[in-house]
């Protein structure tokens, strides 16, 4: 799976939570789309940063070149030198073991900045076998309640703009909010020149997961292979559909989880943590509400307020200044009351200040992130970290090993010793500080294999209070889901049942 999307940011790393939802992070450290994450958990399989692709990428790397004399005196353009460069992204699993590259071109077809991408795609039509390159275009049908109809409208447009570009799409895969009828079907495939059978419907689902088994009901699969020329191909989605059928039979009983975070305006800002949460549901045969909720509106003297009908409390990732306190206070809220609580990367860091703060007494206790001149640094800057000064993919990034001690809570939680996550931080945990904290009681129970890097701390005085450096939602799968959320769930669960 691959995606191309079509603005000039190098890479969604420097790009807003709130304008473009969570930053995913690939085993190989690419700082990606969050489509990424729908991708893993849907196909299970690791991405690389041959996945995920920004216009900014490919004329960066088009620049580069150009300073670098490898044109040798031509003019750089559009056609063929960014085009050739987005081929080469999309010819780069050539060699490897994948048999069938998808790959989605982000943005709607007429955006200007998505031009080349579509010119790319056509040519990559003709270099190739006809029989190897399909093209599906996803359109939504809009439905207006008033009259009780469904326009075909605006697809007929978006077909004819891309016939004018030169691709003919070979299936349709229409969005809608409700059922399409057979002379819906009908009139799509007669005005966008396609077959009847290639009208795919793709209804809103109760459940993400199930959409997979809607589109193979509708033969989505069955037309793909026919327009590829690829017989004899029977599909087997038995552990997918014995997956929906157990989510479908989940009992009625609800734990209620709060993530405290700061980019709460957008679901999409945490939509891996949330998603991991709804994995260890299933796992845990329970359904879970998730609360965002704003870290700023919470106080020393509201916490009790706002947090007590959680069952489960997490802390999630993220930069910056804001809402700082308001996550202190939360974590204080959860170890004071045995809530399970679950840290992520910054919500680690932060389990440690309020811990130092609050028990060891080091009442300035920070991060060197937020207070660079504090007396007690628990959390300071990574080693390798202290020269960079551009922003832009040059965090610890991906995927590391880590190693983890016997008879903790991670031990038990993760069931082995060895384990690895992927991560994206600048700041790490104080190692003068980790006597102290570890005799007052929050103990190190994971480190980088070296020993040096602190990844996973726990306390064991609590049912469920843990966290860790690295981002587990990233690789959390709905047929296999991580660990440090499969526990969370369970303490809620034990928590109130
Ligand atoms: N801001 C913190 C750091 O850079 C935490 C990063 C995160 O939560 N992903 O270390």
């Amino acid at each position: 799976m691959q995606k191309f999307d079509p603005y000039i940011n190098v890479d969604p790393g420097t790009m807003s939570p709130y304008e473009h939802g969570e930053v995913f992070v690939t085993d190989d450290g690419a700082e990606t789309d969050l489509d990424l994450g729908h991708y893993e958990r849907f196909i299970d399989e690791n991405l690389t940063k041959n996945s995920s692709i920004t216009m900014g990428k490919i004329y960066s790397n088009v620049i580069e070149k150009e300073r670098r004399g490898d044109y040798l005196g031509k003019t750089v353009q559009v056609i063929p030198h960014i085009t050739n460069e987005i081929k080469e992204k999309i010819y780069s699993f050539d060699n490897s073991d994948i048999d069938i590259v998808i790959t989605e071109v982000g943005g709607t077809v007429g955006d200007i900045e998505g031009l080349s991408i579509i010119e790319a795609i056509r040519q990559v039509g003709l270099e190739k076998d006809p029989d190897d390159v399909l093209y599906i275009h996803v359109t939504l049908l809009p439905y207006i309640s008033g009259s009780n109809e469904i326009k075909t409208k605006p697809t007929q447009h978006s077909v004819k703009e891309l016939q004018s570009l030169g691709i003919k799409p070979d299936i349709l895969v229409c969005r809608t909010e409700t059922e399409i009828t057979d002379s819906i079907r009908e009139k799509l495939a007669l005005f966008c020149n396609v077959r009847k059978t290639s009208v795919i419907q793709n209804m809103t689902a109760d459940n993400l997961y199930a959409v997979p088994l809607l589109l193979e009901k509708e033969g989505l699969a069955r037309e793909a292979c026919k327009h590829l020329k690829l017989d004899n191909i029977e599909s087997n989605n038995a552990e997918w559909e014995k997956m929906i059928e157990n989510i479908r039979h989940i009992e009625d009983k609800f734990v209620n989880i709060a993530i405290v975070g700061k980019y709460v305006q957008l679901d999409d800002s945490y939509i891996s943590v949330m998603e991991s949460l709804r994995h260890a549901g299933f796992a845990n045969n329970v359904k879970v509400n998730i609360d965002l909720i704003d870290c700023e509106n919470v106080t020393k003297e509201n916490a009790k307020e706002i947090l007590e009908k959680y069952n489960g409390i997490i802390v999630p990732g993220g930069f910056g200044n804001r809402g700082i306190d308001g996550k202190i206070q939360t974590i204080k809220y959860a170890r004071e009351n045995n809530i399970p609580f679950l840290g992520i990367c910054l919500g680690m860091q932060m389990a440690v200040v309020e811990f130092a703060r609050n028990v060891l007494g080091l009442k300035d206790a920070n991060s060197i992130e937020f207070d660079a001149n504090t007396s007690n640094p628990v959390i300071h800057i990574m080693e390798e970290q202290k020269n960079i000064n551009k922003k832009g993919g040059t965090m610890r990034l991906g995927v590391y090993d880590c190693v983890i001690k016997e008879n903790t809570l991670a031990n038990k939680v993760y069931g082995k010793t060895k384990i690895s996550e992927r991560h994206r931080h600048r700041y790490e945990y104080n190692n003068d500080y980790k006597q102290m904290l570890e005799q007052a009681g929050l103990i190190v129970s994971g480190t980088s294999p070296d020993g040096t890097l602190v990844e996973i701390i726990e306390l064991p005085s609590h049912p469920y209070f843990i966290a860790g450096q690295f981002h587990p939602e990233l690789k959390s799968r709905p047929n296999n889901p991580a660990p440090l959320f499969v526990g969370l769930i369970k303490a809620a669960k034990e928590h109130i049942f």
